[in-house]
């Protein structure tokens, strides 16, 4: 059996050494198998390198973007503590050389590790471009401070140590970070050990590339299926809006980094939509909801536990990036679904009317065909009044054939007023003139149903091109209405105002109201709800006829017990020599 030498023992040490290290790679590699976060990630192998290294603290660096995650693992804490910093640039490497150090000087030095240039003079570099020394003190003098003073912010943890090493943490091949190593203890490395951390690094190195692209991978994953169970739920035939975005809210935590403590809200026009675990304090990531170009609500997302700082708070730049994506697809469904609505009402409008102008063919035609049969009955019936000795009985009779004729093309009339088959005789009017004219009449027949009457005029009323008769006879309609749905008394505002392009009567009662089913009816002809002697249903016909013949609009809203309120649109008269509307005050 051969001796044991002095230098058998070196090299089997050494051996184990090696072994040790290449164990130490493998383990790092094992990390990246499993689906942990970023953060997680990190901390895993800087814990990993503090139980190997045996130091009192390690430090992983890892530049970003724009900043620099830093994850730092020491014997003195539990659980290592991880921050994202600005990263700041080096302007030049000169100004460390000229006049000693500045008050960072280990951050100097890891930004040369990172950056893999140093000044020539610094001899504590190794040929793998990692900065080592064994003495602080002596190495960078003044760059310790007492142990537990506090220097700096970015500097104070490093300056209590002894020992340092920083090893570049090269990614496919760019230096992506950095690693340093600390003890207390002095000259706690030797070279030997220096090349097999560096080896080590270069493992940690490639395994944090790969294990970066895998979660931004996952990340992308996630925000793709996010979006496109999204766009299934909206595709979702019949869907409610209520429905819609309650099953969006449900699908967000999945896409967040931390599903298990992840709660979603969303608000939209003052209703919201929850997750069950939403609550109201934490850490949150939100973007508005703009409809139309007006922000109408928001999305939420809340960690219900706290969870360290990354892109945004503790929120990946992937999750901005999604969360604005989700606002969006609210805010085109939210408009498709608004224009969907808006296309049902017009249609439903456009029915209305087709309806209007068919039944007022119908009516035309009617009415013409009438009105002469009529016409001879009247006459007829005229000229046998005129006969000598006529009973009295036969008399009253025939009275009885004129008076039923005469209403009976009354009737005709407001048929063709209602299908506009009576031109209007135009003239320039002043609303509150032809409505004060109107009300004369009108005035005995309120105060004697315990109407009282408020008449509310602007001052000053552009002039409208209109037949006066006609309007006339849409006042006399609409107040007798108004009386009819007050047999009790009330009140009955006639108010008019104007706007840029309108005039506007508005006829307002505080009396019966209707119901939503009857106001969709009341300007179909013969549509009534009152008995035969009170109403013909042909009062709102004609002046729906007479309103639209001038080129206006009615609108009306009721409410059943409350009241009813017409307001009638007429375009203001377009004058040729006269830019500004002409101005008549009462009176
Ligand atoms: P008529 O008055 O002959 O019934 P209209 O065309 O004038 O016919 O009115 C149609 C229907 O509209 C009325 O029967 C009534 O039900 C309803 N209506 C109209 N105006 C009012 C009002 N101011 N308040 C309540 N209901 C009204
Ligand atoms: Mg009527």
């Amino acid at each position: 059996m051969a001796k044991n030498t002095d230098s058998d023992t070196n090299r089997s040490t050494a051996g184990k050494q090696v072994a040790d290290f290449l164990r130490m790679a493998q383990r790092i590699l094992r990390c990246t198998i499993g689906e942990s976060a970023r953060v997680e990630f990190l901390e895993e192998i800087t814990g990993l390198l503090l139980g190997f290294s045996e130091c009192d603290a390690v430090e992983l660096r890892l530049r970003l973007e724009d900043s620099c995650l830093r994850c730092e693992a020491s014997s003195d804490v539990d659980q290592p503590l991880v921050i994202e910093t600005a990263f700041r640039r080096n302007p030049s490497l000169n100004p460390l050389l000229g006049h000693g150090w500045n008050s960072d000087r280990v951050e100097d030095i890891c930004r040369m590790v990172i950056e893999n240039h140093h000044p020539a003079s610094l001899s504590n570099f190794s040929r793998g471009g990692s900065f080592w020394t064994g003495d602080l003190d002596q190495d960078l003098p003044g760059s310790r401070t007492k142990e537990g003073a506090v220097e700096s912010e970015s500097s104070s943890t490093v300056m209590m140590y002894a020992s340092l090493v920083a090893i570049p943490l090269i990614g496919a091949n760019e230096t992506i970070g950095l690693v340093m190593l600390k003890s207390r203890e002095r000259h706690c490395f030797n070279a030997q050990e220096i090349e097999l951390y560096e080896n080590v690094i270069q493992t940690a190195g490639l395994a944090v590339v790969n294990q970066l692209a895998q979660a931004s991978l996952r990340e992308r994953i996630k925000e793709l299926t996010c979006l496109y169970s999204l766009a299934q739920l909206a595709e979702y035939p019949n869907i409610q809006l209520e429905d819609l975005l309650q099953g969006i809210v449900e699908l967000l935590p999945a896409a967040w980094q931390y599903p298990a403590i992840t709660a979603a809200r969303i608000t939209l026009h003052g209703r919201s939509y929850t997750t069950a675990n939403h609550r109201e304090e934490g850490q949150r990531q939100s973007a508005e909801i703009f409809i139309h170009g007006k922000s109408r609500g928001r999305i939420e997302v809340v960690y219900t536990e706290a969870k360290p700082d990354l892109d945004e708070g503790p929120f990946l730049r992937e999750e901005r990036s999604l969360i604005d994506a989700v606002a969006r697809q609210i805010t085109l469904i939210a408009e498709r679904r608004l224009a969907a609505e808006e296309r049902t009402n017009l249609q439903d409008q456009l029915r209305h009317a087709d309806r209007l102008a068919t039944i007022g063919q119908l009516s035309a035609g009617v009415a013409h065909e009438l009105n002469e049969p009529l016409g001879n009955i009247l006459a007829f019936a005229q000229l046998a009044q005129k006969c000598p000795e006529l009973s009295p009985q036969v008399v009253r009779d025939i009275e009885k054939i004129v008076v039923t004729s005469l209403h009976a093309r009354e009737i005709v009339k407001k048929l063709m007023l209602f299908a506009r088959q009576m031109p209007p005789q135009t003239t320039q009017v002043n609303l509150n003139v032809t409505i004060e004219e109107g009300l004369y009449f009108l005035e005995s027949r309120c105060a004697k149903s315990g109407v009282v009457l408020e008449r509310r005029f602007a001052p000053c009323l552009p002039t409208i091109t209109a037949d006066p008769s006609q309007l006339h006879q849409v006042l006399v309609n609409l107040v007798v209405n108004a009386i009819q749905a007050m047999p009790t008394g009330g009140t009955l505002k006639i108010v008019t105002s104007v706007d840029d392009r309108h005039v506007i009567l508005t006829v307002e009662d505080d009396g019966m109201g209707m119901s939503q089913d009857i106001l969709e009816q009341i300007f179909l002809p013969f549509f009534t709800t009152k008995d035969v002697n009170e109403g013909t249903g042909l009062g709102l016909a004609v002046v729906h006829g007479i309103v639209v013949s001038h080129g206006g609009r009615i609108d009306v809203e009721s409410t059943p017990g409350k009241g009813t309120r017409f307001e009638l649109r007429f375009p203001v008269a377009v004058q040729k020599d006269q830019k500004e509307p002409s101005c008549h005050d009462l009176g």
